[in-house]
Parts: structure tokens; C-alpha cells; sequence
């Protein structure tokens, strides 16, 4: 399936990212969806069109706050690397 293996490719990305300190540990943040705004995903670096559904999440690193934006895909790909919570 062409999709299965485009969201792994996502998700191998978004684990290098999280690793090299491009993105968050996900779980953590403000995240809002809206309407794309025609800016660069942060994961996949390709344009989020403006008829596209955008994910915004708030990062604050260190005393700055960086706006990470997201396709619906890219955003999934990012969350499943969430930390599984304490039981
Ligand atoms: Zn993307």
C-alpha cells in the first residue's frame, strides 16, 4: 500500500528530526488546526496548500516560542512518536 509506506517514511523522518533537535518530543504544547497557510511543513518541508487542513503547534524552546506547522499527515507521523505514558 502506497500510503502505509509514505507514513513510514514520515514517521522515520519525524524521528530523525525529533533526535537531531529540529522538532519537539511530541506531547507537549499548544496545538491548534486551521486552514492552511501556504507556508512549509516543518516535517516534510513541502508547501501546506491553503485548501489543505494545517496543525500548529507551539514549542517553547528555551525562552523562545517557535510556531511548528504541520500537514494532517505529518502531524499523525510526529504524534505516534509521542513517549508512551507512565503506568
Ligand atoms: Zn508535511
Amino acid at each position: 500500500m502506497v500510503e502505509a509506506a509514505h507514513r513510514v517514511v514520515l514517521e522515520q523522518q519525524a524521528v530523525e528530526k525529533i533526535e537531531s533537535g529540529d522538532l519537539p518530543v511530541p506531547g507537549s504544547g499548544v496545538t491548534r488546526a486551521g486552514a492552511g497557510s501556504g507556508l512549509a511543513c516543518n516535517l516534510c518541508a513541502q508547501e501546506i496548500e491553503k485548501s489543505k487542513i494545517e496543525y500548529e503547534v507551539e514549542w517553547c524552546k528555551g525562552e523562545a516560542v517557535r510556531l511548528l506547522r504541520f500537514h494532517l499527515d505529518c502531524f499523525q507521523a510526529w504524534i505516534s512518536n509521542r513517549p508512551e505514558p507512565d503506568r
